[in-house]
């Protein structure tokens, strides 16, 4: 790992287009994940760095604003094209940091791009309405506008595309942005904002700013120059975030927590379901919103089911992220472990059967086994709160109408799977289950094209699809009678 120690950059902060470390100095530690060794230091930014990045966010507004879609298009096509050009670098900075494997990092940057691109065509159909008046020579019309300077606040899980869906939306609007990234994973997300500033994106309209969350929130969202917010993160803190954007009026978009029903009929394909799900479920290691986390088996396969997704997990290569073959890294933070250990414990309390993993792998760095439990009760913690992590709970179920109960007995709604070969089922499901996305037989989640949201305490807003750009756009009224 010692040559790879001297590649890992430093974070700066990036306000009005200079790269900067904080005003006050101060720096925090970044950790390599797999190893608990630190690899480099991340700006942090005080209060009159935030008063330079609102100064500049405004500037940058009126400058972005004022360029043509074309040209916004063209510069975020050079963004996303410089961003494939350096994947190999970006990819393994990302996987130092966070601890996902090389090919899941490179899979994060490349997706990164498509995201760019798929926003750069959307910038250039922010269309409106002509509304047919009431009276001769008027003309009622209903324009597009940018909402303003954006404040988005991404966390460390995908520390690329939790950034890259914000700041291309918004970027594609005509929007300028602040994005207050996460401090454990910083250099990534500078990297994708790099290829922004090389592509020649004005000064001012993209600022990056690191420290202390809750003080930078508290400052910027009810700042007067802020007027839309974006989050990525836990409920809790979402709940809290949207509060407080409320009594300052800015809209909101919150992607937050999900409890993922998966759910496999007798009638599916089981091989394929396992296959899918076990994929789904062990990517980054666990620590994705739309991870499947409750799984649902009808009863008639349930032992089959449970065995070979059981195997699937024993099977999985643990390692650390750089090394060829790993198809699971560590958490990304240590403070999860013992989260983990607590759920698990109080599911086997609660009777749950532990088909295997369960603990900590060694004492360096934070890997933890791939872990399947069985016959969950619902009252455990684990079938309430999100586990965020390499935890799969399975329990039997008798009836479309019981699962689709148990799938809807949460609070949460974002993401949720489903396997059947009826297409009855299948349509049922589609419409019943309270959830911002269910995706059968396949995981088609999170193409850049297709809404990506949650609904109930998951959140509000889509982050994809054809309507994810309107989050950053207001319409105006300007109707124009002919003198
Ligand atoms: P956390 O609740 O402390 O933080 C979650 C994220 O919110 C982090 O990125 C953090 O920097 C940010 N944050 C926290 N307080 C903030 C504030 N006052 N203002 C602005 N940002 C703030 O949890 P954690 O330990 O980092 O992660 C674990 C939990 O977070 C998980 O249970 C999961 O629910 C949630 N999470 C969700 C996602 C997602 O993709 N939706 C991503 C990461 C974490």
């Amino acid at each position: 790992m010692t040559d790879t120690k001297f590649s890992y950059p430093d974070t700066r902060l990036l306000i009005d287009g200079a790269w900067q470390a904080g005003a006050e100095g101060k720096t925090l530690d970044v950790l390599n994940p797999a190893s608990g060794e630190v690899i480099g230091t991340v700006a942090c930014a005080g209060r009159s760095d935030l008063d330079a990045a609102l100064a500049a966010v405004d500037r940058g507004f009126a400058l972005w604003s004022a360029v043509s879609a074309l040209e916004r298009s063209k510069i975020m096509r050079r963004a996303a094209e410089l961003l494939r050009s350096r994947v190999e670098t970006i990819a393994r900075i990302l996987t130092l940091e966070q601890g996902k494997p090389l090919i899941e990092a490179k899979t994060e940057t490349l997706s990164g791009a498509d995201v760019i691109d798929w926003f750069a065509e959307e910038a250039r159909r922010t269309y409106g309405q002509i509304i047919p008046a009431r009276v001769p020579g008027v003309t009622q019309m209903a324009i597009k506008l940018p909402v303003g300077p954006v404040a988005a606040f991404t966390p460390w899980n995908f520390p690329i595309n939790q950034v890259v869906r914000k700041l291309s939306a918004a970027l594609a609007a005509g929007c300028s942005i602040i994005v207050k990234a996460p401090e454990e994973t910083p250099a990534s997300a500078a990297e994708l904002i790099r290829a922004f500033v090389d592509a020649g994106l004005p000064a001012g309209v993209i600022n990056l700013v690191y420290g202390v969350p809750a003080e930078i929130s508290e400052y910027l969202i009810p700042h007067p120059v802020i007027r839309k917010i974006s989050f990525t993160g836990s409920t809790a803190v979402g709940k809290h975030l949207a509060g407080l954007a409320g009594r300052h009026m800015k809209p909101v978009t919150m992607e937050l927590g999900g409890h993922a029903p998966a759910i496999v009929f007798g009638d599916a394909d089981i091989e394929r379901a396992v296959k899918v799900l076990a994929a789904a479920k062990f990517r980054n290691a666990g620590q994705v919103c739309v991870s499947p986390t409750r799984f649902l088996i009808e009863e008639n396969v349930y032992d089959r089911v449970v065995d070979a997704f059981t195997e699937a997990a024993k099977a999985i290569r643990v390692g650390n992220g750089l090394e060829e073959g790993v198809q699971m890294g560590p958490l990304a933070n240590e403070r999860r472990i013992p989260v983990l250990e607590e759920l698990i414990s109080d599911a086997v309390q609660h009777g749950a059967e532990l088909k295997t993993g369960g603990r900590r792998i060694g004492n360096k760095g934070n890997f933890f086994e791939p872990t399947v439990l069985s016959n969950v009760p619902v009252e455990a913690k684990i079938m309430n709160e999100e586990p965020f992590g390499p935890v799969a709970s399975f329990r039997p179920f008798r009836s479309l109408d019981e699962v689709i109960d148990e799938s809807n007995r949460l609070p949460y709604g974002l993401a949720s799977y489903a396997f059947t070969s009826s297409a009855d089922k299948a349509n049922q499901l589609g419409l019943r289950i309270q959830a911002g996305m269910t995706t059968i037989n396949h995981n088609g989640l999170a193409l850049p094209e297709v809404p990506f949201g949650g609904v109930k305490d998951s959140g509000y807003g889509t982050e994809g699809g054809s309507e994810a750009i309107d989050a950053y756009l207001t319409t105006k009224l300007v109707t124009h009678m002919s003198s």
